[in-house]
């Protein structure tokens, strides 16, 4: 008889441990609380805005194109250099000029000439996912950020930080991309909880669990992280230690623009 070896993989931490550890973020880094959202179209620009550049730089930018135009649909009537002019202090604005106007233009195309997505709250949660997926560079993150901070629907929105923080706490396997991460932590998440959660798990990545050197040492989740030993052992056992302390309370919140003034 052939001695087959079966690789088994390790367990992902179940639903009752990302609870806890959202619980612990949030006592660190909460209260997470947002009462300004911008309607659906709006974050959608928004989101396009935020591609690649600084909160700060996004909101900028996202205040200027209104300041310019007004509203979302004269920026839809625009031309690209118009746009491209008003969202230059954010940032590759060659690149999201385009696209906000290609996108823009889909919307009033499929939506027989308007721009109010708010229909989308009233779909079931699949289906107003699939309806934004149609749109040109909209993947699951942005169509989750649309959803989620905009509509309040339980949306899941993985950017890198989160991404990285759900590797290391093995919320997700290693062999997990980020577009299948999206489902796997809906379902893990329950759905009152989606915004806390991205809220929790963005902020630890920025601010602790960090792409590089995270501090492990000053870590809140750390006695529930199978990553952490080998990150002590490899930068050293006092990981964290002698670093600045980590910033507690709250921040900003993401993916929302900041208040002008
Ligand atoms: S212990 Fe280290 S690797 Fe684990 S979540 Fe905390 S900072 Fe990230």
């Amino acid at each position: 008889m052939v001695d087959k070896q079966v690789k088994r993989r390790s367990p992902t931490m179940s639903a009752a441990r990302i609870a806890q550890a959202v619980e612990l973020m949030a006592r660190e880094y909460g209260p997470f609380e947002s009462e300004r959202r911008l309607p659906p179209a709006d974050e959608m620009v928004f989101t396009i805005l935020s591609q690649h550049t600084s909160d700060i730089n996004s909101g900028r930018a996202y205040a200027r194109l209104m300041e310019r135009f007004g509203t979302l649909e004269a920026v839809a009537q625009a031309d690209v250099s118009a746009i491209e002019t008003a969202i230059a202090p954010g940032g590759l604005a060659k690149v999201k000029a385009p696209r906000i106007k290609e996108v823009l233009g889909k919307v009033l195309e499929l939506n027989s000439g308007s721009l109010d997505l708010s229909f989308l709250a009233e779909m079931p949660l699949a289906k107003a996912k699939a309806w934004l997926r149609q749109l040109p560079g909209i993947g699951p993150k942005s169509a989750g950020i649309i959803l989620n901070f905009s509509l309040g629907m339980p949306a899941m929105a993985i950017d890198t930080h989160i991404f990285r923080v759900c590797q290391r706490l093995r919320a997700i396997d290693a062999k997990t991309g980020a577009d299948k991460a999206h489902d796997i932590m809906e379902a893990k998440v329950p759905p009152g909880e989606v915004f806390n959660f991205h809220v929790a798990f963005i902020n630890h990545g920025r601010r602790v669990c960090r792409a590089q050197r995270p501090l492990c040492g000053q870590c809140v989740v750390g006695n529930l992280c199978p990553s952490r030993k080998q990150f002590m052992a490899k930068i050293g056992t006092k990981a964290g230690a002698g670093e600045k302390t980590p910033r507690r309370g709250p921040g900003p919140i993401p993916h929302i623009p900041p208040e002008q003034a």
